[in-house]
This record gives structure tokens, C-alpha cells and sequence, in this order.
């Protein structure tokens, strides 16, 4: 028992910790870590397993401050002698928080974030579930160096890859350019693939938020909100374009125009595949716009390509390294840092 590895529960909140309110209306967060726990008592077979109530808020009210506090606890739990660390949150910001942690936890310890699609009150409800496998996955030693994955439904998902894609589905994650990397089956952990060499970025608490907007071109809208960027304070835009990464000629215009002020990155609102580079020729095809001075996101969706703005800004990388941040999850060769563009 003593040579079980340990892993620790950080909560945040989520349908996984929700049940009704007293007056019988909606479901909001109200479970500790530590009582998600008690309804899993198979986890201590695989895990010697600790619980820490780090938020208890429904997923849309966390902020990226949020999650680089909790990077920073993650690393000290790390120190502190844990194998693996398991999330708990809602679902509908896994993909962000998941890969803003694959970003900003600086150690090696694996970290396996999940939640549930039906609260603790519903017939069927995934969280106890969910919670088991994402300890089997934080506890196996094939996880450790895969950085941030989501477990769901006893699938493994690399944080670069997963989306949530459907509103109610039970298996509401997918990695749809890629796949899943692995599963959870009767507690043992399978990988088949390995996400590519991770990119870390340090935040040092206390560095100023720089706000990146997320943009999404919609056939006939002319961007003309995108003017009023700069003088509402943000630092860096993500568009996510038509098809491969495309827009109308205005919106290009105007894209060009704010790629001359603030950082604007293209990516493609398809939800899969890698923008691309030089296949088309016209005005506001991907050409175009690169040649505007727009940073390709390369294979990230735009949420993400966000969030690697945010956190890149924020750390105060310079403007002319920022192309090669989205250019390294391009390259899925671990360990040898080759690239198979
Ligand atoms: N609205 C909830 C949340 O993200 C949904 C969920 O957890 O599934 O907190």
C-alpha cells in the first residue's frame, strides 16, 4: 500500500461538483474535493490520493490568473513528493485550462484534468466515473513527461488536441486533427501515442494581464469592430478564419492594418487541421494575410492559439518569437526535437 504512488485532487468547481440549490432550482458548484473523492472509494486500489478545494466555480468564471495559481501549486505538489496530479472543473473551459496548464506547469509531473457532463443528482452521472480513471492515468507510470492530458469517459486527450464538441454528450471530448493518445481500460492505463515536445512558459506571479481578443470571420461581416481594438486595450488578436485560415478582402484589410500594432495570429474556425501557407492566392486567402503580417497558428484551434498569445504576452516574449512558439506544436518528435513538417 505504502508503494502506491500519490497523487493529489486539486477541485476547481464544475457540473462534477455540482448538485441542485436548497430551492430546488439549477445545479450549482457545491462538493468539496474531498467529498467528490469519498464517492470513489476504488481510487485508494491504484493511489494513495489527497484532495485540495482549489475553486469551486462553475468553469466560465475561472480566469487565466486562475490557472497560472494553480501551475504554481501543481509544481509545488510536485516538490512536495506527488506522482500525479488530478483536475476537477467544469467542462465547458477544459480545453483552455487544460492546455494553459500544459503551458505554465514548469515539472514533469503528469496531470490528468476531467469533470462530468451530468451532475452528482442525474441518473447516470460520469463524475465518480471519470474521477477513477483520471487517477488510474495520473498514477500510471506511462504518463509521466506527457504533460496536461484530459481523461474523459476513459479516453486519454492531449491538451494541444481536445475540444469539447458536443453540449450534452457524455463523450463530449474529441481531438479531432488527431485522435485520442490513449485509454483507460478495467483500470489499466494503454498509450499509443505521445503528445510532441511540450512548450513551457514561465508566469511569474504578478505580471500585468495583456487581453487577446478571439475573432471569428462570418460571411458578410465586414470586422469592423477589429479598428476599435487597439483602443480598448488589448494587446494581441486570434482570428480564427474561414476554411484553411481565409478572409473577405476588408476584413484582410483590417487585419493588416492591427498586424501593424498588436500581434494578430491565424487560425481556422474549422476546428481541425493546420491553416495553411501558400496553397491560395487571392485577397484574403492565407498568402495574403500572412504577407499582411499575420503569424500562422500553425495546428492550434483558435481558443488555444489564445491562449498562447495570452500567456507568450504576458511573459514578455518578444514579438519576432512568436512565430516559432506556434511553430514548435508542430513538431511531434519528443525527444528528439526533429521536426516532421
Ligand atoms: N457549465 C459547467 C461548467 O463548465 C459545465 C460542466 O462542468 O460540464 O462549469
Amino acid at each position: 500500500m505504502h508503494n502506491l504512488p500519490r497523487v493529489m485532487v486539486f477541485g476547481l468547481g464544475g457540473t462534477i461538483a455540482m448538485a441542485r440549490g436548497q430551492d430546488g432550482t439549477g445545479a450549482i458548484p457545491q462538493l468539496s474535493a474531498e467529498m467528490l473523492l469519498a464517492a470513489v472509494p476504488q481510487v485508494s486500489l491504484w493511489a494513495r490520493v489527497e484532495a485540495c478545494s482549489f475553486r469551486n466555480v462553475p468553469s466560465p468564471h475561472l480566469t487565466l490568473d486562475d490557472v497560472a495559481e494553480l501551475a504554481r501549486a501543481i509544481d509545488q505538489a510536485s516538490l512536495n513528493g506527488f506522482d500525479g496530479i488530478v483536475v476537477t472543473q467544469g467542462t465547458d473551459a477544459i480545453e483552455e485550462t487544460a492546455f494553459a496548464l500544459d503551458l505554465l506547469v514548469q515539472s514533469d509531473v503528469p496531470v490528468a484534468v476531467t469533470g462530468a457532463m451530468r451532475h452528482s443528482e442525474l441518473p447516470g452521472a460520469d463524475g465518480p466515473a471519470n474521477l477513477l480513471a483520471a487517477v488510474q492515468v495520473a498514477a500510471s507510470p506511462l504518463s509521466r513527461d506527457i504533460g496536461t492530458v484530459v481523461v474523459f469517459q476513459d479516453e486519454i486527450h492531449a491538451a494541444r488536441f481536445v475540444r469539447k464538441v458536443h453540449t450534452t454528450s457524455l463523450g463530449a471530448f474529441r481531438s479531432p486533427s488527431a485522435g485520442p493518445i490513449g485509454y483507460v481500460t478495467e483500470g489499466r492505463v494503454r498509450m499509443f501515442a505521445r503528445p510532441g515536445r511540450r512548450v513551457r512558459v514561465d508566469l511569474a506571479p504578478g505580471k500585468p494581464d495583456v487581453p487577446v481578443a478571439l475573432v471569428t470571420a462570418a460571411l458578410g461581416d465586414d470586422g469592423r469592430f477589429l479598428d476599435a481594438l487597439p483602443d480598448l486595450g488589448y494587446g494581441g488578436v486570434v482570428v480564427e478564419g474561414f476554411g484553411a485560415g481565409h478572409t473577405s478582402p476588408t476584413v484582410a484589410e483590417r487585419l493588416g492594418r492591427l498586424a501593424q500594432v498588436m500581434p494578430v495570429v491565424l487560425a481556422s474556425r474549422t476546428g481541425a487541421g493546420e491553416v495553411l501557407r501558400g496553397t491560395y492566392g487571392y485577397t484574403g486567402s492565407e498568402s495574403d494575410l500572412l504577407r499582411r503580417g499575420l503569424i500562422p497558428a500553425g495546428i492550434l484551434d483558435g481558443p488555444k492559439a489564445r491562449i498562447l498569445l495570452a500567456c507568450l504576452l504576458r511573459a514578455g516574449v518578444p514579438r519576432n518569437n512568436l512565430v516559432n512558439a506556434y511553430e514548435a506544436f508542430l513538431d511531434w518528435s519528443p525527444r528528439t526535437g526533429a521536426s516532421l513538417r
